[in-house]
């Protein structure tokens, strides 16, 4: 954690970095978001919709569902801010979409940024929802690490953003646009991104897998499959089903424990997908896909450092094509944990390491503006 003199807090306004840099619409007065399944009078910002609802509204207008993937289209792939530019529609149906729709988008409530160049923004949908994402670059790349939820209900008790507990879904726009939002604020394209802000990716399966598929797709931002992570806590199912999706995306699992008792005090969201359970279901995964999957590991001093911590997480990962990820804690304001010391974090290193496991210690980044991994926090609105 950074102290408060390292801490430079930026609000942005529109004006403030440019109406050009923005991709996306104003939210209007009187718009909502279709998720509220509010209609009329007030417009439906198809932003906000996924693609089911989407062909529901369009349904509504009396069009078939092959309309909808074209207006899909416009909007994700080519990014309009108009219903006129959707030249394959006709006018009278453009002329109703503008009566009874918008195109809403993000804007920008706030933006920080740290002292190493990682910026985090706090975006915000037509709905008044906001979620928190961080760009951060390096040399001639940029990553970017998303929101998939706003807030999140799996209730781990080390992160700021289980702590404030769930509010909705994002829709694969809604995921997709944060990351065009800070390549855009950067001016540089993304190279990477990182599934692994708010939220827990895996309990909004489908519209998670929906944004990867269009930040991978050519047509979308064309960011390489395997640069591409999502993060689960461990939701078994969903892992299972994720083996057999096509790409070649990466996966990261939060592991933070390999002893059942402990795991469920910390990560009372995920008690009920067994340790045993999680290890076939990574066994699968390996055996199917061929890749490499990180577990992650927040080191709590006196926690989860403990020799006793150091063997069960030896047996869970040795013999398996793997990478531990030990990341220090960032502690969070009042919170009884702490960071294990460097002793601690180098001797799990080095063990692991002898035993075969593949490990790194993960530099955090961002830490002075909150930006770092479990300080994302689900805010009003
Ligand atoms: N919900 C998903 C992805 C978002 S969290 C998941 O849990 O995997 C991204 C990563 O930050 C996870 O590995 C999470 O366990 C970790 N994290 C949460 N709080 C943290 C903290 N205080 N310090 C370090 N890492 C933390
Ligand atoms: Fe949710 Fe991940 Fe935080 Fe757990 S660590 S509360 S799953 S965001």
């Amino acid at each position: 954690m950074g102290t408060d003199s390292t801490i430079e807090v930026t609000t942005v306004s529109r004006e403030n970095i440019g109406e050009d840099k923005l991709r996306a619409d104003e939210t209007h007065e009187g718009e909502v978001a279709a998720v509220s399944h509010v209609r009329t009078p007030q417009k439906v910002n198809l932003r906000a919709l996924d693609h089911d609802e989407l062909v529901a509204f369009m349904a509504e207008l009396g069009e078939p569902s092959f309309r909808a993937k074209q207006v899909e289209d416009w909007i994700l792939k080519k990014n309009v801010r108009s219903f006129d530019d959707m030249t394959n529609l006709s006018k009278a149906l453009r002329a109703k979409l503008s009566e009874r729709a918008s195109l809403g988008g993000v804007t920008l409530a706030t933006k920080q940024e740290s002292e190493d160049g990682t910026r985090k923004y706090l975006l915000k949908f037509a709905d008044g929802v906001s979620v928190e994402c961080v760009g951060m670059p390096s040399k001639d790349r940029l990553s970017v690490c998303v929101s998939t939820q706003a807030g999140c209900a799996m209730g781990c008790l080390f992160c700021a953003t289980g702590k404030s507990g769930f509010k909705r879904n994002l829709t694969p726009a809604e995921i997709y646009d944060q990351v065009a939002f800070v390549a855009e604020d950067f001016g540089h394209r993304a190279t990477s991104v990182v599934l692994m802000g708010q939220g827990e990716p895996f309990a909004n399966y489908d519209n998670t897998l929906e944004a990867m598929r269009l930040l991978n797709s050519p047509d979308g931002l064309g960011i390489g499959a395997r640069h591409i992570t999502v993060s689960t806590s461990g939701l078994v199912p969903q892992i299972r089903s994720f083996s057999h999706e096509p790409e070649q995306f990466c996966l990261a699992v939060s592991l933070h424990s390999a002893r059942q008792e402990l795991r469920n005090e910390l990560m009372p969201g995920v008690r009920k997908h067994s340790l045993k359970r999680l290890h076939d279901a990574m066994a699968d995964y390996v055996n199917r896909t061929k890749r490499r999957p990180t577990y992650e590991y927040a080191m709590i001093a006196g926690v989860n450092d403990t020799e006793e911590d150091l063997t069960a997480l030896i047996d869970f990962t040795k013999g398996t094509l793997c990478h531990v990820n030990l990341i220090r804690l960032n502690e969070l304001p009042g919170s009884r944990f702490k960071t294990s010391s460097e002793e601690k974090i180098e001797r799990f290193k080095k063990v692991l390491t002898a035993y075969g496991v593949e490990t790194t210690v993960r530099e955090s980044r961002g830490n002075d503006i909150d930006a770092a991994c479990g300080q994302l926090r689900q805010r009003r609105g």
